[in-house]
Formats: C-alpha cells, sequence, structure tokens
C-alpha cells in the first residue's frame, strides 16, 4: 500500500507518468464499447484475460492504481506452482505479457463509478471515459487494513507503513515494529530483518495464523523479538521533523501498557475486499466480500462475475484468484452466449 500510496501522491504531485505501463486512456469523455470488460489487473483480472481472449471475446482489461495487483508489493513468492520462488513483481509483469499476447486490450485507467443497473453495463473511468460492457469481470481485489489510530493516522507516511518492500529500506541500522500474526505480518518481519538492526513483531493473540514454514523462519531470526498477548494503543512520535519514535502497546489481560522505541512502524493486519464500487449494487457479505453462487463466480446481477480477493474471505491465495479469474472468463463466454442465442431467436420470430 505504501507503493500505491506514493504513486497517487506523485500522480497528483505531477511528477509521476501515471500509467507507465499501459495503454494511455483514451481521452475525455469517449465511450469504448467490449463484449466482455474486466476491472483489476491481478491474479485474477490477467488470468481472466488470457482466457477471454483464447475465447475471442477481445476482452478490455482496465488495471487500476496498481497494475499487477497485490503481489507487486511482495518479493519471494514460493507457491505459484512451477515457480520454486519467483519475485512477485516479476511473476505480474509476465502474466500481463501474456494477457496481452493473446490479445487483451490493456488499460492504464481506474474506474470510479459502475452502473450495474443498465445494459449495456457501464464503467466511469477517471480519465473520462466511460467503458460499456455486455459481461463484467470484477477482479478488484482487496486492500491493506488499518488500525484506525488518530496517531497511524498522523504519522502515515512518516514512519507509518502498510508496505515493508516498499519502505523498508528507509530502516537501515533502526529499530521497527510489525503487528499482525498473519502471513503477510510474518513476512514483512523477516524481510525488515534485512535492514533493521531490531525487528519486533506484536502480536494480540499467543500464537501465529502465518503458515508453519514462516514462522520457523520468524523464530531463527535473531533479529526478531515477538511481543505476543498485546494489542497496539498509539504511535508516538516528534513532529519536528515529523517522525516515529516508538509505539505504545497494551497486554490483552493485564492491561499494562509499555512502549517499544522504534522508526518504523508496519501494519500487517490483513486485507478487506476492494468492493467500494459495487457495495450498494451487489449482494456482499463477511465485511464486504461480493457474494457469488455457489461453484460459480456469478454475482447476484446475471453478467457480472466477480473473482479473486474481492469475493474470497477464506484462501486469498494468487493461485485460488487465478482460478477464480478463469471460472469467471468461461462463465462470461457461456453467459454470452445464451444472450446471443435468446436474440438469434427473438428475431427470428
Ligand atoms: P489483487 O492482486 O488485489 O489486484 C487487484 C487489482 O484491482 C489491482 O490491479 C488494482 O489496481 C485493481 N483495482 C482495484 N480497484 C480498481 C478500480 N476501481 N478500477 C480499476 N482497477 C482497480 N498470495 C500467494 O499465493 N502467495 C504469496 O506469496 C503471497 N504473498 C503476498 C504478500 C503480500 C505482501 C500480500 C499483500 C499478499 C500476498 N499474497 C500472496 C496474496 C495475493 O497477493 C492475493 O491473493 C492476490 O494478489 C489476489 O489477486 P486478485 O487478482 O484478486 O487481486
Ligand atoms: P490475515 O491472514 O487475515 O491475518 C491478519 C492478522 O492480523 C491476524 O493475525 C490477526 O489476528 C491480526 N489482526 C487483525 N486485525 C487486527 C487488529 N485490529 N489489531 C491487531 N491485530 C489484528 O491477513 P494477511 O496476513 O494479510 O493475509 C491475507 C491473505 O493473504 C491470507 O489468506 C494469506 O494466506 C495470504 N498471504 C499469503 C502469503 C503466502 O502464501 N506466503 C503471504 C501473504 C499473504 P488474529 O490472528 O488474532 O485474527
Amino acid at each position: 500500500m505504501g507503493l500505491f500510496l506514493v504513486r497517487v501522491a506523485l500522480y497528483i504531485d505531477g511528477t509521476l507518468d501515471p500509467y507507465p505501463e499501459g495503454a494511455p486512456p483514451m481521452s475525455n469523455a469517449q465511450t469504448r464499447h467490449s463484449k466482455v470488460l474486466i476491472i483489476g489487473s491481478g491474479p485474477a483480472g490477467y488470468t481472466a484475460a488470457v482466457y477471454a481472449s483464447r475465447a475471442m471475446l477481445e476482452p478490455v482489461l482496465i488495471q487500476g492504481i496498481q497494475p499487477g495487483g497485490q503481489l507487486t508489493i511482495t518479493t519471494d513468492v514460493e507457491n505459484w506452482p512451477g515457480d520454486t520462488s519467483v519475485m512477485g513483481p516479476d511473476l505480474m509483469v509476465r502474466m500481463e505479457a501474456h494477457a496481452r499476447e493473446m490479445g487483451t486490450e490493456i488499460i492504464a485507467d481506474h474506474i470510479n463509478r459502475l452502473d450495474l443497473g443498465v445494459r449495456p453495463f457501464m464503467a466511469h473511468a477517471d480519465s473520462g471515459t466511460t467503458y460499456t460492457a455486455d459481461a463484467l469481470i470484477l477482479a478488484t481485489g482487496a486492500q491493506a487494513k488499518w488500525l484506525g489510530l488518530p496517531s497511524e493516522e498522523h504519522f502515515k507516511g512518516f514512519g507509518v507503513s502498510a508496505c515493508a518492500t516498499c519502505d523498508g529500506f528507509f530502516y537501515r541500522g533502526k529499530e521497527v515494529v510489525v503487528i499482525g500474526g498473519g502471513n503477510t505480518a510474518v513476512e514483512e518481519a523477516l524481510f525488515l530483518t534485512n535492514f533493521a538492526s531490531k525487528v519486533t513483531l506484536v502480536h494480540r493473540r499467543d500464537s501465529l495464523r502465518a503458515e508453519k514454514i514462516l514462522q520457523n523462519r520468524l523464530f531463527n531470526n535473531p533479529k526478531v523479538e515477538v511481543v505476543w498477548d498485546h494489542t497496539v494503543e498509539e504511535v508516538v512520535g516528534a513532529d519536528n521533523p515529523r517522525g516515529v519514535e516508538g509505539v505504545v502497546v497494551k497486554h490483552v489481560t493485564s492491561g499494562d501498557t509499555t512502549t517499544i522505541p522504534c522508526a518504523g512502524f508496519f501494519v500487517a493486519i490483513g486485507h478487506a475486499p476492494a468492493s467500494e464500487l459495487v457495495k450498494d449494487q451487489l449482494e456482499t457479505h463477511m465485511g464486504g466480500y461480493v457474494v457469488t453462487k455457489a461453484d460459480s463466480t456469478e454475482t447476484s446481477i446475471p453478467g457480472v462475475f466477480a473473482a479473486g480477493d474481492l469475493t474470497d474471505h477464506e484462501y486469498r491465495q494468487a493461485v485460488t484468484s487465478a482460478g477464480m479469474g478463469c471460472m469467471a472468463a468461461l462463465e462470461a463466454e457461456r453467459y454470452l452466449a445464451a444472450q446471443e442465442a435468446e436474440t438469434s431467436l427473438d428475431a427470428a420470430e
């Protein structure tokens, strides 16, 4: 997410071309129609694009503000079948190239409003273009969660981060704190040991939910200390210049508080689905995940399919997202074929 914020900041600042990789969006107030529109460029979106292209549906894919999705902010991915270890950003570059090679039109743009109550569906983009489509594949993934503390907000970008890969370099020789107990927290903590003099992982329980292999690496790393059964209550620091100096942690049962000195505080407490665009139009559950029919990517609106972390509160893996992207494209193909058959029948009558 740090990268995301930097991109947005530089884009607003005018010092970064917001569309460095994909084709530039079309000029203002154009309309662009496709049979299948895919929103999102993570494993789900790119896999859907490969399948939809091979079905000759000539899909258009909108990349969003994080081309390549969440894997672009991590380092080694060790559970992508076929690669013992692959760098997340490299894998996503390959997926993009694959989708492009199969014939997907990939556009660097961001959708700010969707209208699912009309046919064709309408997707309004930051560029001013309105993308219309007969079938829609939503693959907008997930975004990092924050603790919601005012002090966390105050120091965001000044020592508080949700992306070790993006910001870890700034903490060479310094002490940092990571909060969370899942795969992300443990991976972030391990990555930070490459730079920091000490990494303290704070977790609210007495066991981690991260994979055992990651836990072993964490516990065997001499730079890491784990503080169990504590929550973070406040981030403390200076204002001139603004910077983090420590975090106040509280024991979950005794309520005792302690301040852990640190220059950087990394929040790794999970991800929430990026369902803002559809939360009032599609059925959602479990904190915003888009509901799909059993064994399917069909949503509550026919012709709208959802794949990947946007709909998956359980597995949230690259490979499962890719699998759902495949399902969404195959289901979109069947849906369009059925629509076409119906139209031909109506015309014949
Ligand atoms: P995402 O990868 O989240 O991509 C979402 C896409 O939607 C982005 O391209 C974004 O730009 C786009 N988007 C969002 N909103 C809009 C909009 N309004 N308009 C246009 N586009 C939009 N999984 C593993 O299997 N192995 C790992 O080793 C692993 N490591 C991880 C490490 C980290 C630090 C993190 C955060 C996650 C990791 N994961 C890993 C989980 C994995 O990254 C996700 O499960 C996977 O990326 C989800 O894919 P997705 O396609 O659903 O969405
Ligand atoms: P996660 O698995 O949901 O874990 C979130 C962690 O943060 C949990 O330990 C949780 O504590 C803690 N937490 C949540 N809210 C908190 C709060 N308000 N205060 C303090 N702690 C809080 O999230 P994730 O680690 O980001 O992983 C997301 C998904 O991506 C998972 O499916 C994961 O497997 C996948 N992923 C995979 C890899 C990999 O395969 N190598 C790497 C990264 C991510 P509790 O444990 O008490 O609930």
